[in-house]
């Protein structure tokens, strides 16, 4: 681990960047010098917090003793802050989404490569334990070969603020959840997407979505289905994921859950029962012998935390965790939902080289 200590300015002094300052207060090798902030009122919020205060984006670039800019301004400025931060050998960690389409992140590759300058978007929810822990059910095979995944978040709150209202600012709920779920798909199932099918609700009125769903099918035969909601008074579980041997689900963050696995051998053929109007054997429950309960295993520990990998990645010592490829194919798939509720089509073209190489 490295001795030498970062000085970071956060540009966008919100609800997230007060919350890295949270994040990074007792990280021994980010200092956070200062802030910087459009709105007066959360100028005055950085002064209370203890962190001085820049009068505009050029003081910060020009600060010499600045090394990292983070980003987390909405989403629409990302990219022009990150250029002119790179243009000025700064180095980037940058909110997600990264930039409203996948040609802006393109931009800002670029100028990092050209300014070799690391850019590194914040994809936190990679680290998220319910995620982590499915992963850990997906790579292990605890329910056989995985061949179905839903992952959905779902409250009854609306869209909150002001600009994720907004289309102009990047607003919406594939753009602001939509985001986290499809990375940490991607990054659970390493296989070339095969078709895309997506609608978008605008329950809500505003001129972005407020939820989606969208049905994803992979070359390696494992369908998804991912939604987001934000008018769902009664939220159906987290994860619920089917294996060939059993089915696992996580029903809330604080993981409650289980794994149904099925039992080998001869067992009793499941009782029928009646159903409604009618009797069935198929809709059953298996019998107490067929199946086996267990707990969900402990979550799989990636190698760094966030932060710790933003400084490896900067030493040049590891990969970054979350690579600019990755990100980008996520955008890319943003776009072809977009694109698939729009037309109302399955989308067959969308991986038109394997994820590895993208
Ligand atoms: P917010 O509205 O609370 O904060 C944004 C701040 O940026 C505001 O204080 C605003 O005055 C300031 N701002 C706007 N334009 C600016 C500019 N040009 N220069 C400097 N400051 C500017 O929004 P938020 O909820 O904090 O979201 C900010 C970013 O963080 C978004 O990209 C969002 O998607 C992301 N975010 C990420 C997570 C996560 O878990 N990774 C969670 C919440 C938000």
């Amino acid at each position: 681990m490295t001795s030498k200590n970062y000085q970071l300015v956060i540009v966008g002094y919100g609800g997230m960047g007060s919350y890295h300052g949270k994040l990074l207060k007792d990280n021994q090798n980010i200092n956070i010098i200062g802030t910087y902030d459009i709105s007066e009122e959360r100028k005055t919020a950085s002064l209370v917090d203890g962190y001085a205060v820049y009068e505009s984006l050029e003081a910060v670039l020009s600060d010499e003793a600045v090394d990292f800019v983070l980003i987390a301004t909405p989403n629409d400025v990302h990219k022009d802050i990150a250029i002119a931060s790179l243009n000025a050998k700064k180095h980037v960690i940058c909110e997600k989404p990264v930039t409203i389409n996948s040609h802006e992140l393109l931009e800002i590759m670029e100028a990092a490569k050209i300014n070799d300058r690391a850019f590194i978007v914040h994809q936190n929810r990679r680290w998220d334990e319910d995620f982590l822990t499915m992963k850990k059910v997906y790579d292990e095979q605890t329910i056989g070969d995985v061949f179905h995944i839903e992952s959905r978040v779902q409250g009854a709150n609306g869209i909150p603020g002001d600009w994720r209202h907004l289309k102009a600012f990047g607003g919406g709920m594939l753009l602001d959840w939509g985001v986290h779920l499809l990375d940490q798909l991607l990054f659970m199932v390493d296989s070339k997407i095969t078709s895309v099918f997506a609608n978008l609700s605008y329950i809500l009125g505003d001129d972005v979505d407020d939820g989606f769903q969208v049905f994803i099918t992979f070359e390696n035969g494992i369908t998804s289905l991912i939604e987001v909601g934000t008018t769902n008074f009664i939220q159906l579980p987290r994860w619920y994921v089917k294996g060939t041997k059993g089915t696992a689900v996580i029903h809330d963050w604080e993981l409650n859950g289980k794994i149904v696995t099925q039992n080998l051998g001869e067992v009793e053929a499941p009782k029928p029962i009646k159903a409604g109007q009618g009797l069935t054997k198929t809709m059953a429950p298996p019998s107490e012998k067929a199946v086996s309960t267990s707990d969900l295993p402990a979550a799989i520990v990636l190698k760094e935390s966030f932060y710790e990998n933003v400084i490896s990645v900067v030493e040049g010592t590891e990969e970054p965790i979350v690579k600019n490829e990755e990100v980008l194919r996520v955008l890319r798939l943003m776009e072809t939902i977009f694109k698939s509720a729009e037309k109302n089509e399955v989308i067959k073209d969308f991986d038109a080289v394997p994820s590895k190489n993208i």
